[in-house]
């Protein structure tokens, strides 16, 4: 059964792989045309490919873990020196890549091409996709290493060690991405100008007044719309799309930026550094239980493979829980939203917008909005507008 079943994993990932490679050069030598804009269409592709997406990933973590990892050169596999771990690792993370390529191509730059959410130059998609791998490979080598160190040297207590140490490491990379990474992809600029008066004048409302307030060139990635707050204390930021900026009216961008205002007042960040710190800590735990039944604990990459597959497919089980947590933090920002601006009308107008830029759906099927939702459907918020009384 469990030969059938690692055979059946690596079939699936390479004949989904090979499937998209050949549609990937069909497209590349006779572009497909365009699609209806229909949001609802959209939206049940995009769920569709996200659930491939995570049989796919797990399939082939679980290759990685269970087949690949045994069959390594012994001394190789058996070996727990952190720099030896962390050089599979990278070869791993740039394998996943490759093979990723075809697939992404095929779901995410013609799909969004075909809809006209996006018109990004080719080599402009695949120069930001070199930079994810190399800064995921420049985050994730030192923590494997450090992980593996751990493991080595205390084989029973480094679930604790790795615990405790998750929080001060997710509060340097919240400190850290908004200045370092983000600026890799997009650039920055302080918000100028009436607009940035006018929202000072809301933020100062709520004593922070001197919030850094970015615009940045979304536009280089998509025509969609989007704003969001990142950061932790001297890099706590609003940053605002360029996309969001010019296509939507003032009144709709002070209710965007007033939701927004909301997060960061209610500082969420660090919310998200807490629930992302218990998260870890449990997955881990549950995820060393699992990866050493049977086997000893062990510090090398199959050990590691074998352990982030189990976290990977936990954490595919958790998804609904935070996701529920989510939405109830955007609620919390819309009601805050309204509260500052006292404008149902401007989110309304700006609900409805955001639905037309970004072909949104207004409502997911329920177990879609249940299991993997982020945000409160449209409608609903939208609803809970209507329903408020000023
Ligand atoms: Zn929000």
């Amino acid at each position: 059964v469990r030969r059938f079943l690692i055979a059946a994993s690596a079939g699936f990932v390479l004949a989904y792989t090979a499937l998209r490679a050949r549609e990937a050069w069909k497209d590349l030598n006779a572009p497909a045309g365009p699609l209806e804009k229909d949001a609802r269409e959209y939206g049940a592709t995009k769920r569709a490919l996200m659930i491939a997406g995570l049989a796919r990933s797990l399939a082939g973590h679980a290759t990685v873990a269970f087949a690949l990892s045994e069959r390594m050169p012994r001394s190789a596999r058996e070996s727990s020196s952190p720099l030896n771990v962390a050089a599979w690792n990278a070869l791993g993370t740039l394998a996943e890549a490759a093979l990723d390529l075809p697939v992404d191509y095929v779901e995410r730059y013609v799909l969004e091409r075909r809809y006209g959410l996006s018109d990004q130059k080719l080599d402009d998609w695949l120069r930001d996709r070199a930079k994810m791998t190399l800064v995921s490979l420049a985050l994730t080598t030192p923590l494997v290493m450090g992980l593996t160190a751990v493991a080595r040297r205390f084989p029973r207590t480094w679930p604790l060690i790795a615990s405790a140490a998750t929080p001060p490491l997710l509060i340097f990379l919240s400190l850290v991405t908004p200045v370092y990474v983000a600026p890799i992809f997009n650039k920055f600029e302080p918000l100028r100008g009436t607009l940035e008066q006018r929202l000072r004048r809301l933020a100062e409302r709520y004593g922070v007044g001197d919030a850094d307030i970015f615009r940045f060139d979304m536009s280089r990635q998509t025509k969609k719309a989007n704003a969001y707050v990142a950061g932790l204390l001297g890099t706590h930021r609003i940053a605002i799309a360029d996309t969001l900026l010019d296509g939507f009216s003032e009144d709709e961008i002070e209710f965007v930026v007033a939701h927004e205002l909301g997060h960061y007042v209610a500082r969420d960040t660090w919310m998200g550094v807490a629930v992302g710190s218990i998260a870890i800590a449990a997955l881990l735990h549950a995820a060393n239980a699992l990866a050493r039944r049977g086997d000893a604990s062990d510090a090398s990459f199959a050990g590691f493979a074998r352990l982030s597959f189990w976290m990977q497919l936990l954490g595919v089980a958790a998804g609904p829980l935070l996701a529920a947590g989510s939405r109830w933090i955007e609620r919390r920002a819309d009601r805050f939203a309204l509260g500052a601006t006292h404008r149902p009308d401007w989110g309304i107008a700006a609900f409805e917008r955001l639905r037309e830029k970004n072909l949104a759906e207004d409502e997911q099927p329920r177990w879609a909005e249940l299991l993997i939702s982020t945000h409160p459907s449209l409608r609903s918020r939208i609803e809970a507008l209507r329903a408020a009384t000023v």
